[in-house]
């Protein structure tokens, strides 16, 4: 069944033609490419590595990065990248934020003209893929208690510490790593295959499973002056990236609470029980509804955060409060959807369950609900919920 994407508001007519053929051409891509593989993916607990040059070539990788082999289209055609790779899985749409907006971003924005140079046309070309160890085992949601440290030595940096849930973490040529230095958050550009540096796939998720997640674990790891960001100091260096991210997640989000609803929408005018299609049912359009409703909101609150993004106008907890409205709601059709599928819902023949599965990841990672709540809290009141 061919995908019909919902615009229940003509938001079509607010994006650029630029915009929309940028859409347009990744919508065809997933349907194309991704669709017809990634249950099977899934299921086996593998990323498609055969997609990484086609998104290369297509200028998927960072594509609102500016110089380098980058694309440099706007904010909200990268959202609607996002949007159209969720559509396809969660864990797709992960690979390229990894890529983009933690790996090269932070090289872009924080890194010497040399540092640009040597990595970002690697990475923008899929040549290279990158990895960003901010998490560690007992620091997720307070990563300024991170234990691993920068220490100098000669002319460069040991660096020694435990990175946990790190998407790409094994399949990684380069990796973001941020450390105490001095006691201060530093962040580091390490090939992946220096002395010291080791990777271990996590095994065993019920979510994300198309998405490489692993261990980095640092001993001793040598690099040279060259590997520091020079120009940024303290958890922005981190939290700058993190809000290039999260801003794609929300619209990522979008994008598979449409493909939920698409899905539940087709089924329920087929589905015949008692005397008509189950769409016909009063209760189960209330369902539907529902979804139209908040899916709705949250293309027109993309739509804005990409417009803010463009006029610099957009805050880190605007971004928080649509990261947290998205996510939930994706979560929240998902869910719904997988019900109007009844038993056939929880089978790989259909894909809500895999959103609705993805999506637990996607409510936890990049800040997890409640973190984004206490960040808006903050905002409105002036006062801090939560400690630093
Ligand atoms: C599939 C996957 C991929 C990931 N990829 C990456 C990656 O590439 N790089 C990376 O660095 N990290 C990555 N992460 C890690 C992710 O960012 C963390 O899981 C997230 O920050 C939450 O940390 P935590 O899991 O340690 O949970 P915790 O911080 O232990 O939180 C557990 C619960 O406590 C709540 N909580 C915590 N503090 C408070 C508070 N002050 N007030 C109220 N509630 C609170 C949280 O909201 C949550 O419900 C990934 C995670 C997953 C699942």
């Amino acid at each position: 069944m061919a995908y019909a994407a919902l615009d229940y508001y003509a938001l079509d007519e607010l994006f650029t033609n630029e915009e929309r053929m940028v859409r347009d051409t990744v919508r065809e891509l997933v349907s194309s490419k991704v669709m017809p593989t990634i249950g099977k993916h899934f299921s086996a607990g593998t990323f498609p590595h055969e997609l990484v040059p086609v998104f290369g070539e297509m200028g998927l990788l960072g594509p609102s990065l500016t110089g380098y082999g980058c694309a440099g289209i706007s904010p909200t055609a990268y959202g609607l990248i996002c949007q159209e790779l969720e559509r396809g899985d969660s864990g797709i749409r992960s690979f390229c934020s990894v890529q983009g907006s933690l790996v090269m971003y932070p090289i872009w924005a924080h890194g010497s003209e040399a540092q640009k140079q040597q990595w970002l046309p690697e990475l923008a070309s899929g040549r290279m893929i990158g990895c960003f160890g901010l998490t560690e085992p007992d620091f997720g949601s307070n990563p300024s208690g991170m234990l691993t440290t920068a220490k100098r030595s000669g002319g460069g940096y040991v660096l020694n510490g435990t990175k946990r849930w790190i998407t790409n973490g094994s399949v990684a040529h380069v990796a973001i790593v941020w450390a105490k230095l001095d006691g201060v958050v530093r962040g580091f550009i390490v090939p992946t295959k220096t002395k010291g540096f080791t990777a271990r796939d996590i095994h065993g998720k019920w979510s994300l499973r198309a998405s490489v997640t692993s261990e980095l674990i640092l001993e001793d790891v040598e690099v040279g002056e060259d590997a520091l960001l020079p120009n940024v100091t303290g958890l922005k260096g981190p939290l700058s990236c993190l809000s290039q991210a999260r801003f794609g997640i929300c619209y990522g989000a979008v994008g598979a609470a449409m493909a939920c609803y698409d899905e539940a929408l087709s089924y329920a005018k087929d589905r015949v029980q008692f005397s008509r299609p189950i769409a016909g049912y009063q209760l189960v359009q209330r369902k539907l509804v529902d979804m139209v409703q908040e899916i709705t909101k949250a293309q027109l609150m993309c739509w804005r955060l990409g417009r803010l993004k463009e006029s610099g106008k957009l805050t880190p907890s605007q971004i928080s409060l649509a990261k947290r409205n998205c996510v939930a709601m994706a979560r929240d059709c998902a869910r719904d959807a997988r019900d109007i599928l009844g038993a056939n819902g929880v089978t790989d023949e259909y894909q809500c369950g895999r959103h609705m599965l993805n999506l637990e990841s996607v409510f936890t990672y990049e800040g997890t609900h409640d973190i984004h709540t206490l960040v808006v809290g903050q905002d409105v009141t002036g006062l801090a919920a939560f400690d630093g």
